[in-house]
């Protein structure tokens, strides 16, 4: 997707931190992080949200919960984390590329505003 921003980091065209990255999945630092540990976990396939998840793409999304927790048990992150994927402009989405917030190194209150 040409305007798509995280399209632009998966090709290194904008810069990030990186945290992790293999064929399927790109994960690194959001750059306005909310949490001690705030991460974005990312397909590098364009899907735009996660009400287009489908029979032909969802393997790629179970991929990227195996990554997530991988990365948990490597950051020993034993006291809780949070993923989160906001979906629609109600809910808070703003990049319109499907990403799993990755949210731990604090308390986090539930339920979510
Ligand atoms: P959303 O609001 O769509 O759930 O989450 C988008 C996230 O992407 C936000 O937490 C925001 O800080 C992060 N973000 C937006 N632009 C960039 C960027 O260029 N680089 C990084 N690393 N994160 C970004
Ligand atoms: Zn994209």
């Amino acid at each position: 997707m040409e305007d798509c921003i995280f399209c632009k980091i998966i090709k290194g065209e904008i810069p990030s931190k990186k945290i992790y990255e293999d064929e399927l999945v790109y994960v690194f630092e959001d750059i306005a992080p909310t949490a001690p540990i705030h991460y974005l976990a990312i397909p590098k396939q364009h899907i735009s949200k996660l009400d287009e998840i489908n029979e032909d793409n969802s393997a790629v999304i179970a991929h990227i919960y195996e990554v997530i927790s991988k990365l948990a048990n490597e950051l020993n992150l034993k006291d809780g984390f949070r993923v989160v994927s906001n979906c629609g402009e109600q809910a808070g989405q703003s990049v319109f590329h499907i990403h799993f917030h990755i949210l731990a190194g604090r308390p986090l209150q539930w339920p979510a505003g």
